[in-house]
């Protein structure tokens, strides 16, 4: 009604803001839920990087309300969820005007069925001193984070409009590794963005080379129409782009080879989320969000102790204790 009279008083009269009701009051209530659930608490974008649509297509960074999240996350344990991550495309911008993510977080710890918190998307900027720090001082809070950086070139990351640096974003992940060093690095990456050189591609995978992701998304520059960066000069021929691709890719599969290897011997919980393709086997994941395969007679929801004890390049493979036990000689398969 007010816009129509604005409106009618000829006044300019455009309202692009979605309440957040609007937004989030769409949700579907869950009655049965798997053991690791998700949970939208952000949405929206003010970032603007040069190539992506979300800022026009999302709208500007809204957060879900505190208590509508919280009661949420309460429902989704009793309808069965062990674990919960915590969903937006900047969910560390996530903010009810005074508490930060690292408050929720804390909050949703103290929900007693609750096993395992994650959050994903993340940006640089968002990684507040109270979120590092809850991944050391939080222990339901999983050692894994997923911080895209795109590129490891200082001027790319300038024309992207990234807002960070190489070296910032690598400090970053300095302060987080110091409170939590076991944690699991995952990124994006972007390779091709227009005027990329091979001087640009090398910052990159040599930013790689320094991260040691656990794992990682890359994909090509496309350009999105309506974006700054679909106009942008120098666009990068698509056979050099696929070029960079498969040498990053090699990287970060080389990468990720490494961290399942490094785990070997390692024995954490895995929290049981399916039947595997062996009778008896099962698949869960690890702390650090791996695969588990391992036989086992424990259920999908269950939270079992492993020794890991074999791994592959995408998966790792374990024993659980409890059947280690009882089967000294080893697990019959
Ligand atoms: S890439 Fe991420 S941070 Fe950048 S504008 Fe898109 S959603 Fe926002």
């Amino acid at each position: 009604p007010d816009l129509v009279a604005r409106a009618a008083r000829g006044e300019a009269a455009v309202d692009t803001d979605m309440p957040v009701d609007m937004k989030f009051g769409h949700l579907p209530a869950r009655r049965r839920v798997p053991p690791s659930a998700f949970l939208t608490v952000q949405e929206g974008c003010d970032k603007f990087c040069t190539y992506c649509v979300v800022p026009y297509t999302r709208g500007a960074e809204v957060s879900r309300g505190f208590g509508q999240i919280v009661d949420e996350a309460r429902a989704l344990v009793a309808a069965g969820a062990r674990e919960i991550t915590l969903l937006g495309q900047n969910v560390n911008a996530w903010t009810d005007g005074t508490q930060g993510l690292h408050d929720l977080v804390a909050t949703l710890s103290d929900i007693g069925d609750l096993a395992r918190i994650r959050y994903t998307t993340s940006h640089p900027n968002d990684m507040t001193q109270g979120l590092i720090d809850a991944h050391g001082g939080i222990e339901k809070l999983m050692p894994f984070l997923h911080l895209p950086v795109q590129s490891g070139s200082d001027p790319i990351l300038k024309a992207m409009n990234r807002s960070h640096s190489r070296d910032s974003y690598l400090r970053i992940l300095d302060r987080v590794r110091a409170v939590r060093p076991d944690i699991a690095l995952s990124g994006d990456f972007i390779v091709g963005f227009p005027g990329e050189t091979e001087a640009d591609f090398a910052d990159t995978l040599s930013l790689v080379d320094a991260v040691g992701y656990a794992q990682a998304f890359s994909f090509k520059y496309s350009p999105r129409p309506g974006t700054p960066a679909a106009t942008m000069g120098e666009q990068v021929p698509p056979e050099v782009m696929d070029e960079r691709l498969q040498r990053l890719q090699a990287a970060l599969n080389r990468d990720q080879a490494a961290f399942n290897a490094a785990s070997v011997g390692r024995r954490c919980q895995v929290l049981i989320e399916r039947a595997g393709k062996l009778p008896g086997q099962m698949l869960g994941k690890s702390p650090w969000l791996q695969s588990v395969h391992l036989m086992t007679d424990a259920a999908i929801g269950d939270l079992v102790t492993v020794d890991i004890t074999q791994a592959g390049p995408n998966s790792v493979s374990g024993v659980e204790l409890a059947m280690a036990e009882r089967f000294p000689a080893g697990v019959p398969a």
